[in-house]
C-alpha cells in the first residue's frame, strides 16, 4: 500500500494534483483542509474551534490535528493508497505520522513536493479568493499563511530529505504536464 505525502506551501496545487491522482490511481484522499471547512461549515465544536485559527492564518494545533488524521486515517482503510495533502505541517506532525502508520505497519512512501515561487502563489491564492469563499483567502491572511509556512512547515523538506523520502517537482506550467512528473514518481515506486 502506498501513503503518500503531498507537499508545498498554501497555493501550491495539492488540492488539484491530489484530485488528478486519485482520478488516476484510486487512492484515498485526505485533505485535513477540507476536513476541518467541513466541520467549520456543520458548526460542530470542532469546526469552531478550527475557525479561531484558520481565520487568522494560524495553524490547528498538533495533538487535535493528529487525532483527526488518525481517526479520517482508519476510516478509509482499507486502500490501495492514501494522499495526504495538507498534514503533516509541522515536524511533530511528521514524527506523529510516521509512528501512526509503524503502528500499522506501513510507511511513508514518498513525499511530493510542489516548488511555486511565493509570488505566483500569492497570485493564485487572491484569484481563488474571488470563488472560494474563502475566508483565509484574502491577501493580509494569505501573507500570515506564507509565513507561517516558512516558520513551521519548511523545515519538513529537510526533514523528508533526511528519511530519503523528498522528490521535488516544478509546481507550476500546465496541470498535465505537473501531473505526468508526479505520476513517473508514483510509478517508479
Ligand atoms: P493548498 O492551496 O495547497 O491546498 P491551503 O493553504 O489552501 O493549501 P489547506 O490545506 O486547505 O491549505 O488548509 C487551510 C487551513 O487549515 C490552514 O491554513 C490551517 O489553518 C488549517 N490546517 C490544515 N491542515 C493543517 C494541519 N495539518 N495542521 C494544522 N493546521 C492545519
Ligand atoms: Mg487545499
Amino acid at each position: 500500500m502506498k501513503n503518500i505525502v503531498i507537499f508545498g506551501a498554501p497555493g501550491s496545487g495539492k488540492g488539484t494534483q491530489s484530485d488528478l491522482l486519485v482520478k488516476k490511481y484510486g487512492f484515498k484522499h485526505i485533505s485535513t483542509g477540507d476536513v476541518l471547512r467541513a466541520e467549520m461549515k456543520n458548526g460542530t465544536e470542532l469546526g469552531r474551534t478550527a475557525k479561531g485559527f484558520i481565520d487568522n492564518g494560524q495553524l490547528i494545533p498538533d495533538e487535535l490535528m493528529i487525532d483527526i488524521l488518525a481517526a479520517t486515517y482508519d476510516s478509509l482503510m482499507p486502500a490501495e493508497g492514501v494522499i495526504f495533502d495538507g498534514f503533516p505541517r509541522t515536524i511533530p506532525q511528521a514524527e506523529a505520522l510516521k509512528d501512526m502508520l509503524a503502528k500499522r505497519n506501513a510507511e511513508v512512501s514518498v513525499m511530493l513536493e510542489l516548488d511555486v515561487p511565493d509570488e505566483m502563489l500569492i497570485e493564485r491564492l487572491v484569484n481563488r479568493g474571488k470563488t472560494s469563499g474563502r475566508a483565509d483567502d484574502n491577501e493580509e491572511t494569505i501573507k500570515k499563511r506564507l509565513t507561517v509556512y516558512n516558520n513551521q512547515t519548511a523545515p519538513l523538506i529537510d526533514w523528508y530529505e533526511k528519511e530519503g523520502l523528498r522528490r521535488a517537482v516544478k509546481g507550476y506550467g500546465s496541470l498535465e504536464e505537473i501531473n505526468a512528473e508526479l505520476c513517473k514518481v508514483i510509478d517508479s515506486l
